[in-house]
């Protein structure tokens, strides 16, 4: 793809609320923009993935505009011209009842260049997520988008192709004037009719009904859709999202945001809401460039490890020929393996005490150690080694340091809180340890297991596999 241009606004669609519903291109455009103006329905998430970016909230709600889209249109038009490359992130389509229009309209007056980037709207969200196609051969061959929300507040139903599908966005608040619109007009009561809240995210809610009963059972808040006609019957066969093994349950993960992205996604996979609690943050510590002559063995305690590792290595993965390369855990030889390096060993639990009692199994006399890792190691590794004739040289490659934790709050509603630590257990309960929670508790391992019973959790889940994909399946079959 083309290089975002300085002094350029992008209009990009970033789809109705799922992360990944966002297009290629514009997530390449995310992480090279200058400045990001975003929307209130765009998934906050997705300006993780533009770090490089000042960001801008432009709101807009239909009742409380955070900025005035006159405001927003000046501010693209000034940033553009001060030669920064813009990108204005709309929720779903930027030209769908997203006011882009007026927007690009604006940028072609002042002769700012302009690019649009399209995205999923919220009715194909909606549909597709819900389990009601907008056609069908039997049902419906067109389909129609009209907004609850007009300029004048009125709602032109008069000529509405009847055998279609109709999709109201922005209609919770005058569903049922439409719906009386419509059935005055000729419209069946009874045609089938549902509202989908919060479409392609862990809140997305189906209500079904018919054009007589939908404003009344469908009372809730915005963002939500109405689809009306025949296809809605086919959600009943059709609807796979909301089968999803943790959908709709909120899981708490408890490690720093840079560690915590895998197992996040991997949660939000299978339908769970995400908080990630973090109570520290991981820095790289400069090193000296380091070469692995010397040493017989290299031992990679966690992923994060790895990450730090690669970068500081003088030469390639092939400096590591000739050294028996140890990793704990499956995460961490993962990360290894995406480097092109075969673990040789694979500690089968998770820490790096039962790595050392491999090794001594295998004998290590003699063997000189390279062990790069955290500020604060666990010394046993150390001390089993030596005890055994080993030489081990540390080398602390980032630090890792405590900082207030986000997203309190959301303990207190969580279904789940996953710990991957001990010492994850004891920062948690230290932040958040007074207030409430109904969540249960899942623990990567036993020793974690151990320090949460210590500061008095219950532990509902410790998987057999000390893996998260096994802390996964575990919190699936006990939901
Ligand atoms: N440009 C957007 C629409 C903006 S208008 C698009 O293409 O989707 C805002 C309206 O879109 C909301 O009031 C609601 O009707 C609808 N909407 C946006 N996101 C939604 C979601 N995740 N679920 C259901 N409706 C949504």
């Amino acid at each position: 793809m083309s290089k975002p241009k300085r002094g350029t606004v992008y209009l990009v669609g970033a789809g109705p609320g799922d992360l990944e519903l966002i297009t290629v291109r514009g997530f390449a455009l995310l992480g090279k923009a200058d400045v990001i103006v975003y929307d209130h329905l765009v998934n906050p998430k997705l300006l993780d993935f533009a770090p490089r970016a000042r960001r801008v909230f432009a709101g807009k709600r239909s009742d409380t505009h955070s900025l005035e889209q006159p405001e927003i249109n000046r501010l693209l038009i000034r940033e553009a011209r001060s030669g920064r490359s813009v990108l204005r992130l709309k929720g779903g389509d930027p030209y769908i009842f997203g006011r882009g229009a007026e927007e690009a309209e604006a940028l072609q007056r002042a002769g700012i260049p302009f690019e649009v980037v399209p995205g999923v709207t919220a009715a194909i969200g909606a549909s597709t997520y819900a389990g009601i196609p907008l056609t069908h051969r039997d049902r419906a061959s067109q389909v129609t988008f009209v907004t609850g929300n007009t300029k004048d507040g009125s709602f032109d139903a008069a000529d509405l192709p009847r055998r279609g599908t109709l999709v109201v966005y922005m209609g919770q608040k005058s569903l049922a004037a439409i719906a009386e619109k419509l059935i005055d007009l000729g419209w069946s009561p009874d045609t089938p009719a549902a509202t989908v809240q919060w479409a392609t995210t862990p809140r997305q809610r189906t209500v079904r009904g018919t054009l007589g009963s939908i404003a009344e059972k469908a009372s809730f808040q915005a963002p939500a859709v109405t689809i009306i006609g025949r296809v809605v019957d086919l959600e009943r066969r059709l609807r796979w999202f909301e089968k999803k093994p943790l959908f709709g349950r909120k899981v708490v993960v408890t490690r720093s945001r840079e560690q915590s992205s895998e197992l996040a996604r991997k949660f939000e996979a299978l339908g769970a809401e995400v908080a990630v609690f973090s109570t520290i943050r991981i820095r790289p510590v400069r090193v000296k460039p380091i070469r692995m002559r010397g040493y017989t063995h290299v031992a990679f305690t966690s992923r994060t490890a790895v990450d730090y590792f690669f970068p500081n290595l003088v030469g390639d993965a092939r400096s590591l020929a000739g050294t028996v390369v140890c990793a704990v855990g499956d995460q961490t030889a993962r990360a290894l393996a995406e480097r092109g390096v075969k673990a040789d060993l694979v500690a089968a639990e998770f820490t790096s005490r039962s790595l050392a009692r491999e090794l001594m199994r295998k004998g290590v006399k003699n063997a000189h150690v390279f062990h790069p890792g955290a500020d604060k190691m666990n010394p046993d590794f150390e001390r089993l080694l030596r005890r055994c004739g080993a030489r081990v040289t540390n080398l602390v490659l980032y630090r890792i340091d405590k900082v207030a934790p986000e997203n309190v709050e959301a303990v207190e509603e969580a279904d789940w809180i996953t710990f991957a630590s001990g010492q994850t257990v004891r920062n948690f309960m230290e932040a958040v340890g007074h207030r409430r929670s109904r969540a249960k508790i899942a623990c990567i391992g036993p020793i974690t297991a151990q320090a949460a019973r210590k500061c008095g959790l219950r532990v509902a889940v410790v998987p057999r596999t000390f893996t998260f994909e096994a802390l996964i399946q575990s919190i699936v079959r006990n939901p």
